[in-house]
């Protein structure tokens, strides 16, 4: 008899993906209101800190620490009004919050994007994931202070999971959006584009927001027919990554082309193209003659990339 799980590999594919690590106990329905003070007043609780939308890494004596004590943090210049509870570790509770962009830095201290944090693999996997959860959590607060149906301010509830409107009393939760990411394949090519921010010579997949009303299937056949003018039939999961800028959550697919002349919407792409795989591999590896090259490998479009050009015959 078949398993509903026989095509399920053993490790999740989006193990592999870049933010992918966090392994907190987020507790999100047991929270009391005094969640953060409760958390702080715990010795063992450490604090992700962001300037801006960047980390502070600290790396004094030859160390890489992507958190600090509660004294630490104010030293720092803690805003205490931004302060949000992660979930715990062990017996640790783990808290992000926003630094004064006035305080100066000791010269230990520096402030790292998410992305360079992710490509060089300065932290572990699951402080990676961690501080993407912190990353979107604290970039919805700062967006959200006002109520969307009546326009009073909000409050803060359970260290972060949700806002409350003290006015109408609606209750507004953090966004997540989903977005589908999707190598289009025809046999030994397969579908690439740039836009024209990206690095030079860098091609990837292609990706759209889902819309409303719409399934993950839809929409890639959506996003590749409007951005490619391909034809899309059978559509495959693979894995899914966090994408914390500032909340994005990449739905990774392998899409069956049933068409093949492509017309580019010019708009969103730069170019678009069929790449033979021999070619994909030379890109993968670095040595493509042209000097095209494709994502790094924390981004779940390298992951799709390596999975195509694994499925060889
Ligand atoms: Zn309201």
């Amino acid at each position: 008899m078949s398993s509903l799980f026989d095509r399920s590999p053993p490790t999740e594919p989006s193990r592999a993906n870049g933010f992918s690590g966090n392994r907190l106990h987020r507790l999100s329905e047991a929270r009391p209101q005094d969640a953060v003070a409760r958390a702080l007043a715990q010795p063992a609780s450490r604090l992700h800190l962001f300037l801006g939308d960047r980390l502070l890494l600290d790396f004094a004596n030859g160390a890489t620490r992507a958190f600090f004590g509660e004294a630490e943090a104010r030293s720092l210049g803690l805003c205490a009004d931004t302060l949000i509870l992660l979930g715990t570790t062990g017996n640790a509770a783990r808290l992000a919050a926003q630094v004064d962009e006035a305080t100066a830095l000791p010269a230990s201290v520096k402030a790292i994007d998410l992305r360079s944090l992710a490509i060089q693999g300065l932290i572990d996997g699951e402080a990676l994931g961690a501080v993407a959860q912190a990353r979107s959590l604290l970039a919805w607060h700062a967006n959200h202070p006002f109520c969307a149906r009546c326009g009073a301010r909000t409050e803060m509830r359970g260290g972060g999971v949700r806002r409350v409107c003290p006015s109408c009393g609606a209750e507004h939760f953090p966004r997540v959006d989903p977005v589908v990411i999707m190598l289009a394949v025809d046999g030994d090519r397969c579908l690439l584009g740039r836009q024209a921010r990206f690095q030079p010579g860098m091609y990837s997949c292609l990706a759209g927001f889902v819309e409303p009303g719409e399934t993950i299937e839809d929409a890639v056949r959506r996003e590749t027919r409007e951005e490619a003018g391909i034809e899309i039939g059978r559509v495959a999961y693979h894995s899914s990554q966090p994408w914390p800028f500032p909340s994005s959550l990449m739905i990774g697919c392998h899409a069956e082309a049933l068409s093949f002349a492509l017309t580019p919407d010019e708009t969103e792409l730069e170019d678009c193209r069929w790449f033979a795989r021999d070619e994909v591999r030379a890109m993968m590896e670095g040595r493509h003659e042209g000097g095209l090259g494709v994502p790094p490998r924390m981004a779940i479009a390298n992951r799709l990339i390596d999975a195509f050009l694994e499925a060889e015959g």
